[in-house]
């Protein structure tokens, strides 16, 4: 806590994963001797930079853009960019610390990183984000590489962004090196169903969490929060399962749509309008509630996709008292740590975002592969292999909680399980 001073949300997720880790250190002593979680809190390397640009008057802005580095023992640094006002170094290193398990956890050969700015994207032109991005690049493409640091998209940070940022590269490089970046477009070195992948893989995560109680999502009553790339492909696997998504929002309100998230519109206006929910309600003939009361919508699945510490201990007591059976993270970290009490308390079936968001980071490392062959799949195959991926990584929180008396505890299964992956990596690699 000394070391790393004011970094709330790193200092959160450090606590949440330390708190679970007792049975493993207790269990094996060499893992406490080799002083593997000293060692895992400290980043391998932390890049913080000046990111200057103009805007369309031609006003100069100052920015501060991060990457942080965490851990490699698995794989080149992985994980994506954040560009929110928020951003700050706290922020970054908490997103990346979740990253170095949750990367582990889907079982693909990729370390733990995250980065971003404090630049906010909302209501600047075209031109702007190319300028913010290729000055953003102009610092990072000396960090990064293929076999390095590879990273790709988070809030602000979609396809569009991906392809300025990539052009840069190039630019600066003179290579075509699609295996630097991920979220690429398709005809470009891009995957298919990495735009769906994290939506979709989240309502996977969510089948099975059903399945294995021997339920279903068809007929079930969702409630989805934020109404970016997770949520919006969150919405359409669930409505493909047979599920009725009856709310979404974004950071000015919610909307209740009692019929049914209208999936044609939503894509419409927050896809190509870069519009917000409030004009999504008017055009659906829904009812807009502004501000933060998503979570008063009943449901019997809450699946929060928006930001970190949006569901609050109060929002948990009131889908408790509203029925909800199911939560899983879509976002990072968005269950407040007395939220997540409230839920386990109650018998609530709680998946952390490290387990259940895993697709986007999974589909990401497929992309990897299909830059490294010089091939490209198809959807279909796609989006088989990350079924397959979810299943496997819920199927290893799940039976990991078990074997260390837990059972049913996803937030211990997927602590556990990722530790272990990093930890027996870090011991077979020596004082690194
Ligand atoms: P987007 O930028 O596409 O969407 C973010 C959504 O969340 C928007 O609807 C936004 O509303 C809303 N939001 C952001 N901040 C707040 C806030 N403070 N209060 C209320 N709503 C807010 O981001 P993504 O969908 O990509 O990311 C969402 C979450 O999922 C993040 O936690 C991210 O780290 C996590 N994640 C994303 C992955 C991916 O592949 N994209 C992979 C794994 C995790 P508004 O437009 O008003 O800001």
């Amino acid at each position: 806590l000394r070391r790393n001073r004011g970094e709330h949300e790193f200092h959160q997720a450090v606590r949440e994963v330390l708190e679970t880790l007792d049975p493993v250190l207790e269990r094996r002593p060499e893992l406490v001797d080799a002083r593997i979680v000293e060692r895992l809190c400290e980043p391998e390397r932390q890049i913080a930079f000046r990111v200057p640009w103009t805007d369309d008057s031609g006003d100069i802005h100052v920015n501060r853009g991060f990457r942080v580095e965490f851990s490699s023992v698995l794989g080149p640094y992985k994980g994506g960019l954040r560009f929110h006002p928020s951003v700050n170094l706290g922020i970054v290193k908490f997103l990346g610390f979740e990253q170095i398990f949750k990367n582990a956890l889907t079982g693909m050969p990729i370390g733990g990183g995250k980065g971003g700015a404090d630049f906010d994207p909302k209501g600047r032109s075209d031109a702007e984000i190319m300028r913010f991005c290729q000055s953003f690049m102009t610092e990072l493409h000396r960090h990064i590489g293929e076999y390095t640091d590879v990273p790709a998209g988070d809030i602000g940070v979609g396809g569009r962004e991906i392809g300025y940022l990539f052009g840069q590269y190039r630019r600066i490089t003179n290579r075509h090196e699609s295996g630097v970046l991920t979220g690429k477009g398709v005809t470009w070195g891009g995957s298919q169903a990495r735009t769906e992948a994290t939506g979709y893989g989240c309502v996977l995560f969510t089948a099975e969490m059903l399945r294995s109680r021997g339920e279903s999502l068809d007929g079930q009553t969702l409630a989805v929060s934020g109404s970016g790339n997770v949520a919006i492909y969150a919405i359409e696997k669930a409505q493909q399962l047979g599920a009725t998504v009856v709310t979404c929002s974004d950071s000015d309100g919610y909307v209740v749509d009692e019929k049914g998230i209208d999936l044609a519109l939503l894509k419409e206006i927050k896809e190509v309008r870069r519009g917000r929910i409030s004009e999504y309600a008017e055009r659906r003939g829904a009812r807009f509630v502004p501000g933060t009361g998503v979570w008063n919508v009943p449901c019997d699945v809450a699946l929060p996709c928006a930001t970190q510490n949006e569901l609050t201990e109060e929002d948990a007591r009131t889908l408790v008292r509203n029925g909800v059976k199911t939560v899983a993270e879509g976002a990072n970290m968005p269950t407040t740590p007395e939220a997540v009490r409230v839920f386990q308390e109650a018998g609530v079936a709680f998946a952390p975002g490290k387990a259940a968001n895993a697709g986007g980071v999974a589909t990401s490392a497929l992309e990897m592969q299909q830059n490294a062959s010089r091939d490209s799949w198809t959807f279909a195959y796609t989006e088989e292999r990350l079924a397959r991926i979810m299943r496997h990584i819920h199927d290893s929180c799940y039976t990991t909680a078990e074997r260390y008396g837990a059972p049913g505890n996803y937030v211990v299964g997927a602590n556990i399980a990722g530790f272990e992956l990093v930890a027996d990596a870090m011991l077979a690699q020596g004082l690194i």
